[in-house]
């Protein structure tokens, strides 16, 4: 979006519980993000003090006001609204929840809120296929966009787990954007990838948006790098 709409958050509230959503109207309104309580344990436990749960939903607010030009919906069929989840698993991750040095550990979204070191989701995130099975082709027999997204986040985690393996970790990244390392290339061509994606991206088309994004920013330094890492989970070249 072009910027400068305030976020509108409701914590703690009472219309639901065990969850978190966050709405987004077109550029120029506001964005309206409600966290509840989770009730897996006594007492209760606030989603809000998650940052897992609470990044999570801000990333909505972000895919959709990015993709299709600040419309807020652009990310309408089942295919777009489960990378929607993915984007969010994946920003979650890296921007402020479980990378810390260069060294890629697995990520398990939620853990906090359910108090379950399985989290929320079917698998951790993670670069072992016999951890995280997940590949393009499951996408055919999933229809809930969240079972959805942990396909695509998976693929995310492996491209980040690439990128920092060939450029190292900054520990300054989220104050510093311009730096060369991987965790910071990794952001910008997942921002710039929402911008050149079109209007209900697929698997492959956000994918073509990544490799774009790196012409476009490195003069594709790293396009061999991020059709391996795609590739690895079944979305390389002959995907479809
Ligand atoms: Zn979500």
């Amino acid at each position: 979006g072009s910027g400068n709409d305030r976020v509108q958050i409701s914590v703690q509230d009472s219309s639901g519980t065990n969850n978190a959503n966050f709405a987004t109207p077109p550029d120029g309104q506001p964005g309206q993000c409600r966290m509840y309580t989770w009730t897996y344990t006594t007492p209760n436990r606030d989603g809000a003090l998650e940052n897992d749960i609470v990044v999570h939903e801000m990333t909505h607010g972000i895919t959709n006001r990015m993709t299709g030009g600040g419309t807020g919906s652009c990310l309408q069929t089942t295919e777009a609204g489960g990378m929607g989840e993915g984007w969010s698993d994946a920003m979650a991750e890296y921007v402020w929840s479980e990378q810390k040095s260069a060294t890629i550990t697995d990520y398990v979204m939620g853990d906090y809120v359910t108090n379950n070191k399985n989290g929320i989701r079917t698998h951790p995130y993670s670069t072992s296929a016999t951890t995280n099975p997940l590949r393009y082709s499951s996408i055919k027999t999933l229809n809930e966009v969240h079972n959805i997204g942990e396909v695509w986040a998976n693929m995310l985690h492996n491209v980040y787990a690439a990128l920092v393996g060939a450029h190292g970790f900054s520990t300054t990244a989220k104050t510093n954007p311009d730096g060369t390392q991987g965790n910071v290339v990794f952001l910008h061509l997942f921002l710039d990838a929402l911008r050149l994606q079109p209007c209900n991206p697929t698997f492959v088309t956000a994918r073509d948006a990544w490799i774009q994004a790196d012409q476009n920013r490195y003069g594709g330094a790293n396009k061999c790098l991020l059709w391996k890492a795609f590739a690895s989970r079944g979305l390389g070249v002959n995907a479809k």
